[in-house]
């Protein structure tokens, strides 16, 4: 598994057409290209689960000890993805449409929710497409009435019940059998804001792979998952401060890591 040291430039841009290549949609013109990855073949299904401040150096720390996302990464693919923005907001509405910041004009929760661009879940929920979205509550307000499931997590709780509130829910939407399912962790970037060092970001992170590992065990053997994070880490002593600034992405089939 050397993807990372023969790699092509890849993006969070790439996420939306290459969900939107399994899922069998059309976007509009956007900045991304799909991947086409051979192991997504026989999948109907996405699952696509970002991790706040997952950058690609810390996950290739922390990976030594998270069976979960080390399976998926080895069954399928670790890639290094192109940070288009250091805020959550914008980059996770990049990740979602496919569209740099510039394009989708996506900055803070109040644009979020005025936004008329298309995102993934609404351009498959208006395809007659089930959708299930698990969200920090702002966010998943924008797609309320728009798509099948939504549940809205606030995030004043502590980050742990956060995240297994997240990993609870996406489970049982899951049981739904969307065939798009977005679902969002906060846990590594709480920990960092809040000071906790490097055990607390081991902690948060230990806590989102057990969660992974319950959600891919939840999902059917269709679904394709796209694990991302949507920035480095922005903020305390490991905060990256020049470029060029890239997350962890793995592409994986579910179950393929049994
Ligand atoms: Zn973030």
């Amino acid at each position: 598994m050397t993807a990372q040291e023969t790699m092509p430039p890849f993006s969070q841009l790439d996420i939306a057409p290459t969900a939107a290549l399994i899922l069998g949609l059309q976007l509009p013109k956007i900045d991304g290209r799909p991947i086409d990855f051979a192991v997504a073949r026989g999948c109907k299904n996405v699952a696509l689960i970002i991790i706040d401040s997952l950058g690609y150096d810390l996950l290739m720390w922390l990976l030594p000890t998270l069976d979960n996302m080390r399976d998926l990464s080895i069954v399928g693919q670790l890639l290094r993805a192109a940070a288009v923005s250091n805020h959550t907001t914008p980059a996770i509405a990049s990740i979602l449409s496919g569209l740099l910041p510039e394009h989708h004009g996506i900055f803070d929760k109040a644009g979020a929710k005025e936004s008329r661009i298309k995102s993934l879940p609404e351009i498959a929920a208006a395809s007659g497409q089930s959708c299930a979205v698990i969200m920090e509550q702002n966010g998943a307000d924008v797609y309320q009435g728009l798509i099948e499931i939504v549940h809205g997590i606030p995030d004043s709780i502590p980050p742990q019940n956060f995240d297994r509130e997240a990993c609870r829910m996406t489970c049982q939407a899951l049981l739904e059998k969307p065939r798009l399912l977005v679902s969002y962790f906060i846990g590594i970037d709480k920990s960092i804001h809040l000071g906790n060092g490097l055990e607390g970001i081991r902690e948060a992170a230990s806590l989102i792979d057990r969660c992974i590992g319950e959600i891919v065990r939840t999902a059917n053997d269709e679904t394709f998952f796209i694990i991302c994070g949507d920035h480095p880490i922005h903020a305390g002593p490991l905060k990256r401060t020049r470029g060029p600034y890239y997350v962890a992405m793995i592409l994986a089939k579910g179950k393929a890591q049994k």
